[in-house]
Protein backbone atom coordinates (compact mmCIF):
# COMPACT_ATOMS: atom_id res chain seq x y z
CA UNK A 1 0.00 0.00 0.00
CA UNK A 2 0.93 3.32 -0.74
CA UNK A 3 0.35 6.86 0.93
CA UNK A 4 -1.67 9.09 -0.75
CA UNK A 5 0.87 11.82 -1.09
CA UNK A 6 3.37 9.12 -3.08
CA UNK A 7 0.87 10.20 -6.19
CA UNK A 8 1.90 13.54 -5.96
CA UNK A 9 4.74 14.57 -7.53
CA UNK A 10 5.57 16.95 -4.36
CA UNK A 11 9.02 18.24 -3.00
CA UNK A 12 8.88 17.61 0.53
CA UNK A 13 12.43 19.22 1.26
CA UNK A 14 10.36 22.84 -0.08
CA UNK A 15 7.18 22.22 2.01
CA UNK A 16 9.35 21.92 5.15
CA UNK A 17 11.12 25.23 3.96
CA UNK A 18 7.34 26.79 3.74
CA UNK A 19 5.93 24.79 6.40
CA UNK A 20 9.01 26.55 8.72
CA UNK A 21 8.72 29.84 7.88
CA UNK A 22 4.73 30.06 7.94
CA UNK A 23 5.59 28.78 11.57
CA UNK A 24 7.82 31.28 12.41
CA UNK A 25 5.52 34.26 11.08
CA UNK A 26 3.17 33.01 12.62
CA UNK A 27 4.81 33.02 16.18
CA UNK A 28 6.53 36.43 15.61
CA UNK A 29 2.44 37.86 15.91
CA UNK A 30 1.75 37.59 19.50
CA UNK A 31 -1.36 36.49 20.20
CA UNK A 32 -1.08 35.92 23.73
CA UNK A 33 -4.76 35.86 25.10
CA UNK A 34 -6.14 37.73 26.79
CA UNK A 35 -5.92 40.06 24.71
CA UNK A 36 -5.42 37.94 21.71
CA UNK A 37 -5.15 39.41 18.65
CA UNK A 38 -5.77 36.68 16.84
CA UNK A 39 -7.13 39.18 14.13
CA UNK A 40 -3.35 39.63 12.91
CA UNK A 41 -2.78 36.19 12.92
CA UNK A 42 -6.05 35.57 10.72
CA UNK A 43 -4.90 38.86 8.38
CA UNK A 44 -1.57 36.75 7.66
CA UNK A 45 -2.82 33.68 6.59
CA UNK A 46 -5.71 35.17 4.76
CA UNK A 47 -3.20 36.95 2.86
CA UNK A 48 -1.44 33.56 2.21
CA UNK A 49 -4.77 32.03 1.35
CA UNK A 50 -5.48 34.65 -1.24
CA UNK A 51 -2.00 34.37 -2.68
CA UNK A 52 -2.76 30.60 -3.28
CA UNK A 53 -6.36 31.16 -5.25
CA UNK A 54 -8.29 30.32 -2.11
CA UNK A 55 -10.86 32.71 -0.85
CA UNK A 56 -10.72 34.06 2.42
CA UNK A 57 -13.24 34.90 4.95
CA UNK A 58 -11.93 37.02 8.12
CA UNK A 59 -14.22 37.79 10.56
CA UNK A 60 -13.94 40.33 13.54
CA UNK A 61 -15.69 38.46 16.68
CA UNK A 62 -14.83 41.75 18.78
CA UNK A 63 -12.20 44.83 18.20
CA UNK A 64 -8.72 42.80 17.74
CA UNK A 65 -10.23 39.23 17.50
CA UNK A 66 -10.48 37.56 14.74
CA UNK A 67 -11.07 34.28 12.90
CA UNK A 68 -10.17 33.27 8.96
CA UNK A 69 -12.12 30.27 7.23
CA UNK A 70 -12.06 29.08 3.98
CA UNK A 71 -13.49 26.06 1.82
CA UNK A 72 -11.50 24.29 -0.92
CA UNK A 73 -14.82 22.65 -3.03
CA UNK A 74 -14.69 18.92 -3.46
CA UNK A 75 -17.10 16.37 -4.42
CA UNK A 76 -20.79 15.87 -2.40
CA UNK A 77 -19.65 14.08 0.62
CA UNK A 78 -19.81 15.31 3.89
CA UNK A 79 -17.29 18.04 4.36
CA UNK A 80 -13.82 17.90 6.40
CA UNK A 81 -12.96 20.54 8.83
CA UNK A 82 -9.38 21.29 9.92
CA UNK A 83 -9.61 23.37 12.94
CA UNK A 84 -6.90 25.40 15.03
CA UNK A 85 -6.54 28.08 17.18
CA UNK A 86 -4.28 31.07 16.58
CA UNK A 87 -4.21 32.45 20.36
CA UNK A 88 -1.65 31.30 22.57
CA UNK A 89 -1.05 31.48 26.66
CA UNK A 90 1.61 33.88 28.26
CA UNK A 91 4.90 33.58 28.93
CA UNK A 92 7.55 34.64 31.26
CA UNK A 93 10.28 36.21 28.45
CA UNK A 94 13.01 35.62 30.83
CA UNK A 95 12.28 32.28 31.39
CA UNK A 96 13.32 31.50 27.92
CA UNK A 97 16.39 30.38 25.82
CA UNK A 98 15.45 32.35 22.88
CA UNK A 99 12.78 34.87 22.83
CA UNK A 100 9.20 33.61 22.77
CA UNK A 101 7.86 35.59 19.86
CA UNK A 102 11.22 35.35 17.80
CA UNK A 103 10.29 32.28 16.08
CA UNK A 104 14.42 31.48 15.99
CA UNK A 105 15.54 28.22 14.02
CA UNK A 106 18.10 26.83 16.63
CA UNK A 107 19.21 23.23 17.01
CA UNK A 108 16.81 22.39 13.90
CA UNK A 109 13.85 23.16 16.13
CA UNK A 110 11.25 26.46 15.60
CA UNK A 111 11.56 27.84 19.18
CA UNK A 112 8.38 30.34 20.28
CA UNK A 113 4.89 30.60 21.40
CA UNK A 114 2.79 28.28 19.78
CA UNK A 115 5.22 25.71 18.60
CA UNK A 116 3.29 23.03 19.63
CA UNK A 117 0.34 24.78 21.00
CA UNK A 118 -1.47 24.87 18.27
CA UNK A 119 0.67 27.06 15.72
CA UNK A 120 2.24 24.18 14.11
CA UNK A 121 -1.34 22.85 13.56
CA UNK A 122 -2.58 25.63 12.16
CA UNK A 123 0.92 25.98 9.57
CA UNK A 124 0.20 22.36 8.87
CA UNK A 125 -3.15 22.76 8.01
CA UNK A 126 -2.57 25.81 6.01
CA UNK A 127 -0.05 23.96 3.83
CA UNK A 128 -2.07 20.87 3.24
CA UNK A 129 -4.71 23.00 1.77
CA UNK A 130 -2.17 24.60 -0.30
CA UNK A 131 -0.51 21.15 -1.69
CA UNK A 132 -4.31 19.90 -2.44
CA UNK A 133 -4.68 22.89 -4.47
CA UNK A 134 -1.81 23.31 -6.33
CA UNK A 135 -1.67 19.64 -7.33
CA UNK A 136 -5.47 19.85 -8.10
CA UNK A 137 -6.03 16.91 -5.91
CA UNK A 138 -9.77 16.04 -6.70
CA UNK A 139 -11.40 15.17 -3.22
CA UNK A 140 -15.26 13.61 -2.75
CA UNK A 141 -15.60 16.21 -0.48
CA UNK A 142 -15.28 20.09 0.30
CA UNK A 143 -11.91 20.72 2.69
CA UNK A 144 -12.94 23.37 5.33
CA UNK A 145 -10.36 25.04 7.23
CA UNK A 146 -10.48 27.56 10.47
CA UNK A 147 -8.19 29.52 12.13
CA UNK A 148 -9.83 30.53 15.21
CA UNK A 149 -9.39 32.82 18.05
CA UNK A 150 -9.79 32.67 22.10
CA UNK A 151 -9.00 28.76 22.62
CA UNK A 152 -6.80 29.61 25.68
CA UNK A 153 -8.94 31.86 28.51
CA UNK A 154 -12.40 32.36 29.70
CA UNK A 155 -15.39 31.13 28.16
CA UNK A 156 -13.82 30.90 24.63
CA UNK A 157 -16.92 33.10 23.06
CA UNK A 158 -14.38 35.09 19.99
CA UNK A 159 -13.81 31.97 18.38
CA UNK A 160 -15.80 28.98 17.19
CA UNK A 161 -18.38 29.96 19.28
CA UNK A 162 -18.75 33.15 17.45
CA UNK A 163 -19.01 31.48 14.02
CA UNK A 164 -21.46 29.06 15.28
CA UNK A 165 -23.66 32.15 16.16
CA UNK A 166 -22.80 34.46 13.58
CA UNK A 167 -21.61 32.51 10.28
CA UNK A 168 -22.11 28.45 11.13
CA UNK A 169 -21.78 27.29 7.36
CA UNK A 170 -17.98 28.41 7.86
CA UNK A 171 -17.26 25.39 10.37
CA UNK A 172 -20.35 23.12 9.31
CA UNK A 173 -18.96 19.45 9.02
CA UNK A 174 -19.40 16.86 10.65
CA UNK A 175 -16.18 15.61 10.97
CA UNK A 176 -13.06 17.50 12.63
CA UNK A 177 -9.48 17.12 12.70
CA UNK A 178 -7.46 19.21 15.66
CA UNK A 179 -5.48 19.46 18.27
CA UNK A 180 -5.34 17.00 21.45
CA UNK A 181 -3.55 14.32 20.41
CA UNK A 182 -1.60 12.31 16.96
CA UNK A 183 2.00 12.21 19.35
CA UNK A 184 3.31 9.28 20.00
CA UNK A 185 4.27 7.24 23.19
CA UNK A 186 6.09 4.19 24.33
CA UNK A 187 5.26 1.86 27.14
CA UNK A 188 7.05 -0.97 28.29
CA UNK A 189 8.78 -0.52 25.15
CA UNK A 190 6.49 -0.31 22.20
CA UNK A 191 5.06 2.91 20.05
CA UNK A 192 2.11 3.64 19.91
CA UNK A 193 0.10 6.86 18.30
CA UNK A 194 -2.73 8.56 19.81
CA UNK A 195 -5.78 9.81 18.21
CA UNK A 196 -7.77 12.20 21.41
CA UNK A 197 -11.71 11.27 20.56
CA UNK A 198 -12.81 12.24 24.25
CA UNK A 199 -12.28 14.73 26.54
CA UNK A 200 -13.66 15.67 29.96
CA UNK A 201 -16.60 18.40 30.80
CA UNK A 202 -16.17 21.10 32.62
CA UNK A 203 -18.33 22.24 35.83
CA UNK A 204 -17.05 24.96 37.73
CA UNK A 205 -18.98 25.30 41.38
CA UNK A 206 -19.30 27.83 43.93
CA UNK A 207 -19.97 26.09 47.82
CA UNK A 208 -21.43 28.70 50.23
CA UNK A 209 -21.94 27.86 53.35
CA UNK A 210 -23.66 29.69 55.79
CA UNK A 211 -23.10 29.97 60.23
CA UNK A 212 -23.83 32.14 62.53
CA UNK A 213 -22.15 35.50 63.20
CA UNK A 214 -19.85 36.29 66.04
CA UNK A 215 -17.45 37.76 68.17
CA UNK A 216 -13.85 35.78 68.07
CA UNK A 217 -13.42 35.89 71.51
CA UNK A 218 -16.84 33.34 72.09
CA UNK A 219 -16.27 30.54 69.59
CA UNK A 220 -18.94 28.54 68.62
CA UNK A 221 -20.02 25.52 66.38
CA UNK A 222 -22.14 26.93 64.03
CA UNK A 223 -18.66 28.58 62.32
CA UNK A 224 -19.25 29.16 58.68
CA UNK A 225 -15.05 28.67 57.96
CA UNK A 226 -15.40 25.72 60.57
CA UNK A 227 -18.41 24.15 58.92
CA UNK A 228 -17.16 24.69 55.08
CA UNK A 229 -13.50 23.18 56.00
CA UNK A 230 -15.30 19.97 57.23
CA UNK A 231 -17.07 19.65 54.34
CA UNK A 232 -14.88 19.62 51.87
CA UNK A 233 -11.97 17.80 53.79
CA UNK A 234 -13.46 14.36 52.19
CA UNK A 235 -12.48 15.71 48.92
CA UNK A 236 -8.81 15.27 50.51
CA UNK A 237 -8.89 11.72 50.69
CA UNK A 238 -11.65 10.31 48.82
CA UNK A 239 -12.33 10.37 44.83
CA UNK A 240 -15.78 10.10 43.35
CA UNK A 241 -16.69 6.26 41.92
CA UNK A 242 -15.25 5.17 38.92
CA UNK A 243 -16.49 5.89 34.90
CA UNK A 244 -14.45 4.55 32.81
CA UNK A 245 -15.18 5.75 29.57
CA UNK A 246 -15.81 3.94 25.72
CA UNK A 247 -12.54 6.07 24.92
CA UNK A 248 -10.66 5.07 27.95
CA UNK A 249 -11.15 1.45 28.29
CA UNK A 250 -10.00 1.40 24.07
CA UNK A 251 -6.96 3.63 25.25
CA UNK A 252 -5.95 0.94 28.28
CA UNK A 253 -6.98 -2.03 26.12
CA UNK A 254 -4.70 -0.75 22.94
CA UNK A 255 -1.76 -0.26 25.72
CA UNK A 256 -2.47 -4.07 26.85
CA UNK A 257 -2.26 -5.81 23.49
CA UNK A 258 1.49 -7.49 23.29
CA UNK A 259 1.99 -6.76 27.15
CA UNK A 260 3.54 -8.76 29.54
CA UNK A 261 0.70 -10.79 31.59
CA UNK A 262 1.04 -9.02 34.78
CA UNK A 263 1.06 -5.29 32.84
CA UNK A 264 -2.05 -6.46 30.79
CA UNK A 265 -3.92 -7.59 33.54
CA UNK A 266 -2.97 -4.37 35.69
CA UNK A 267 -4.37 -2.38 32.71
CA UNK A 268 -7.80 -3.75 32.66
CA UNK A 269 -7.78 -4.06 35.99
CA UNK A 270 -7.10 -0.20 36.37
CA UNK A 271 -11.19 -0.29 35.04
CA UNK A 272 -12.75 -2.57 38.30
CA UNK A 273 -13.76 -0.02 41.33
CA UNK A 274 -12.59 -3.29 43.31
CA UNK A 275 -8.74 -3.34 41.85
CA UNK A 276 -8.69 0.30 40.64
CA UNK A 277 -6.30 1.97 43.41
CA UNK A 278 -3.63 -1.14 43.41
CA UNK A 279 -3.34 -1.95 39.95
CA UNK A 280 -2.89 2.14 39.06
CA UNK A 281 0.22 1.73 41.75
CA UNK A 282 1.71 -1.20 40.41
CA UNK A 283 1.32 0.14 36.64
CA UNK A 284 4.90 1.19 35.61
CA UNK A 285 4.17 4.99 34.61
CA UNK A 286 4.95 7.92 36.19
CA UNK A 287 3.47 10.16 38.71
CA UNK A 288 2.10 12.18 36.22
CA UNK A 289 0.26 10.19 34.31
CA UNK A 290 -1.08 8.39 37.03
CA UNK A 291 -2.43 11.10 38.34
CA UNK A 292 -4.26 11.64 34.61
CA UNK A 293 -5.01 8.08 34.67
CA UNK A 294 -6.87 9.03 38.39
CA UNK A 295 -8.90 11.99 36.66
CA UNK A 296 -10.05 10.76 33.54
CA UNK A 297 -11.64 7.35 35.14
CA UNK A 298 -14.01 9.41 37.45
CA UNK A 299 -15.37 12.49 37.27
CA UNK A 300 -13.16 15.14 39.43
CA UNK A 301 -13.03 17.75 41.63
CA UNK A 302 -10.17 20.37 42.48
CA UNK A 303 -10.89 23.27 45.68
CA UNK A 304 -9.00 26.04 43.99
CA UNK A 305 -10.15 29.03 45.79
CA UNK A 306 -11.40 29.76 49.19
CA UNK A 307 -13.03 33.39 50.64
CA UNK A 308 -14.37 33.76 54.18
CA UNK A 309 -13.78 36.75 56.70
CA UNK A 310 -12.74 40.12 56.66
CA UNK A 311 -11.79 40.83 59.94
CA UNK A 312 -9.65 38.29 62.25
CA UNK A 313 -11.93 38.96 65.22
CA UNK A 314 -15.02 38.19 64.05
CA UNK A 315 -16.14 34.77 63.38
CA UNK A 316 -18.32 35.48 59.35
CA UNK A 317 -21.80 34.22 58.64
CA UNK A 318 -20.59 33.04 54.86
CA UNK A 319 -17.30 30.97 53.29
CA UNK A 320 -17.38 30.35 50.28
CA UNK A 321 -15.39 27.92 48.03
CA UNK A 322 -14.57 27.37 44.40
CA UNK A 323 -14.53 23.99 42.67
CA UNK A 324 -13.19 23.56 39.68
CA UNK A 325 -15.33 20.22 38.61
CA UNK A 326 -14.19 17.83 35.57
CA UNK A 327 -16.79 15.03 34.26
CA UNK A 328 -15.58 11.96 32.53
CA UNK A 329 -17.24 11.17 28.82
CA UNK A 330 -20.53 10.12 29.12
CA UNK A 331 -21.56 11.69 32.68
CA UNK A 332 -23.97 14.13 33.40
CA UNK A 333 -24.65 17.10 35.79
CA UNK A 334 -26.80 15.95 37.76
CA UNK A 335 -25.25 12.56 38.32
CA UNK A 336 -21.93 14.52 39.47
CA UNK A 337 -23.33 17.14 41.59
CA UNK A 338 -25.16 13.68 43.56
CA UNK A 339 -21.91 12.35 43.81
CA UNK A 340 -20.43 15.27 45.49
CA UNK A 341 -23.24 15.91 47.75
CA UNK A 342 -23.25 12.26 49.02
CA UNK A 343 -19.05 13.36 49.97
CA UNK A 344 -19.60 17.39 51.31
CA UNK A 345 -23.21 16.78 52.87
CA UNK A 346 -26.64 18.83 52.89
CA UNK A 347 -25.91 21.81 53.93
CA UNK A 348 -23.38 23.72 51.61
CA UNK A 349 -25.37 25.47 49.31
CA UNK A 350 -24.01 24.46 45.41
CA UNK A 351 -24.24 26.99 42.47
CA UNK A 352 -22.97 26.07 39.06
CA UNK A 353 -21.10 29.17 37.54
CA UNK A 354 -19.50 27.43 34.37
CA UNK A 355 -20.84 24.04 32.43
CA UNK A 356 -19.42 22.51 29.32
CA UNK A 357 -20.43 18.69 28.81
CA UNK A 358 -18.15 16.03 28.48
CA UNK A 359 -17.23 14.77 24.65
CA UNK A 360 -16.53 11.47 23.13
CA UNK A 361 -16.01 10.96 19.19
CA UNK A 362 -16.30 7.27 17.66
CA UNK A 363 -13.12 4.79 17.48
CA UNK A 364 -14.97 2.87 15.45
CA UNK A 365 -15.73 5.24 12.59
CA UNK A 366 -14.22 5.87 8.86
CA UNK A 367 -11.84 8.68 10.47
CA UNK A 368 -10.22 6.92 13.21
CA UNK A 369 -9.76 3.70 10.46
CA UNK A 370 -8.72 6.46 7.58
CA UNK A 371 -5.97 7.12 10.67
CA UNK A 372 -5.04 4.12 11.39
CA UNK A 373 -4.48 3.38 7.70
CA UNK A 374 -2.05 5.89 6.73
CA UNK A 375 -0.10 5.34 9.98
CA UNK A 376 0.30 1.47 9.51
CA UNK A 377 2.08 2.47 6.15
CA UNK A 378 4.16 5.79 7.90
CA UNK A 379 4.94 3.82 10.75
CA UNK A 380 4.26 0.23 10.19
CA UNK A 381 3.39 -1.77 13.49
CA UNK A 382 2.98 1.05 15.84
CA UNK A 383 -0.88 1.24 16.43
CA UNK A 384 -3.16 4.15 16.66
CA UNK A 385 -4.79 3.92 20.04
CA UNK A 386 -8.15 6.13 21.05
CA UNK A 387 -7.11 8.73 23.76
CA UNK A 388 -9.12 11.01 26.33
CA UNK A 389 -7.84 14.40 27.65
CA UNK A 390 -8.36 15.96 31.26
CA UNK A 391 -8.62 19.04 29.52
CA UNK A 392 -10.92 20.62 26.99
CA UNK A 393 -10.24 21.57 23.24
CA UNK A 394 -12.41 23.91 21.19
CA UNK A 395 -14.61 21.07 20.22
CA UNK A 396 -16.83 21.99 23.86
CA UNK A 397 -18.48 24.74 21.84
CA UNK A 398 -19.10 22.69 18.89
CA UNK A 399 -20.16 19.32 19.67
CA UNK A 400 -22.99 20.16 22.23
CA UNK A 401 -24.14 22.54 19.24
CA UNK A 402 -24.06 19.75 17.21
CA UNK A 403 -24.23 16.42 19.12
CA UNK A 404 -23.32 14.46 15.71
CA UNK A 405 -19.98 16.33 15.09
CA UNK A 406 -16.82 13.75 15.71
CA UNK A 407 -14.30 15.72 16.67
CA UNK A 408 -10.46 13.87 16.82
CA UNK A 409 -7.42 15.12 17.94
CA UNK A 410 -4.49 13.97 15.61
CA UNK A 411 -1.55 16.62 15.71
CA UNK A 412 0.91 13.76 14.43
CA UNK A 413 4.64 13.87 15.59
CA UNK A 414 7.42 11.93 17.03
CA UNK A 415 8.17 12.76 20.58
CA UNK A 416 11.97 13.64 21.12
CA UNK A 417 13.88 11.82 23.10
CA UNK A 418 15.22 14.41 25.92
CA UNK A 419 12.80 17.05 24.46
CA UNK A 420 9.80 16.35 26.62
CA UNK A 421 7.11 18.23 24.44
CA UNK A 422 3.97 17.05 26.29
CA UNK A 423 5.85 19.60 29.14
CA UNK A 424 6.97 22.34 27.19
CA UNK A 425 3.09 23.01 26.02
CA UNK A 426 2.40 26.35 28.10
CA UNK A 427 5.96 26.05 29.30
CA UNK A 428 9.15 27.69 28.50
CA UNK A 429 11.36 27.26 25.64
CA UNK A 430 7.83 25.57 23.60
CA UNK A 431 10.02 24.53 20.38
CA UNK A 432 8.89 21.44 17.75
CA UNK A 433 11.71 20.23 15.66
CA UNK A 434 11.35 21.26 11.79
CA UNK A 435 11.81 16.96 10.90
CA UNK A 436 8.02 16.61 13.01
CA UNK A 437 6.53 19.69 11.40
CA UNK A 438 6.99 18.34 7.83
CA UNK A 439 6.33 14.83 9.27
CA UNK A 440 2.51 16.04 10.67
CA UNK A 441 1.79 18.18 7.51
CA UNK A 442 2.55 15.20 5.30
CA UNK A 443 0.93 12.59 7.56
CA UNK A 444 -2.53 15.01 7.81
CA UNK A 445 -1.69 15.40 3.93
CA UNK A 446 -2.21 11.37 3.69
CA UNK A 447 -5.16 11.18 5.96
CA UNK A 448 -7.24 14.04 4.46
CA UNK A 449 -6.52 12.63 0.75
CA UNK A 450 -7.26 9.02 1.75
CA UNK A 451 -10.60 10.42 3.66
CA UNK A 452 -11.37 12.84 0.42
CA UNK A 453 -11.21 8.99 -1.43
CA UNK A 454 -7.55 9.17 -3.23
CA UNK A 455 -6.54 5.34 -2.63
CA UNK A 456 -4.32 3.03 -4.32
ZN1 LIG B 1 -4.35 24.39 22.21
Amino acid sequence: MKRPSEHFAIDWDQVSAEVTALLQDLIRIDTTNPPGNEILAAQLIAERLEAEGLEPRISESAPGRGNVTTRLKGGANDPLLLLGHTDVVAVEPESWTHPPFSGALVDDCVWGRGALDMKNMVAAELIVLFLLKRHNVRLNRDVLYAATADEEAGKGDHGPGWLLDHDPDQIDAPVILTEGGGHDLTFEGKRFYTCQVGQKGICRLRLTMRGRPGHGSVPHADNAVTLLCAALSPLATTDLPLHPSQGLRSFLGGLAEGQADSISKDLMAVLEPATSDAALERLPIDDKTRLSLRSLLRNSVSVTRLEAGSKINVIPSEATAWIDGRLAPGQTQDGFLTELRALIGDRVEIDVDQYSPPLEASADAPMFRCIEQVMSIVDPGVPVIPSVSTGGTDAKHIVPRRPDTQVYGFMPYRQTPGLEEENLIHGHDERTPVSELLFATRVLFDVVCRYGGIED
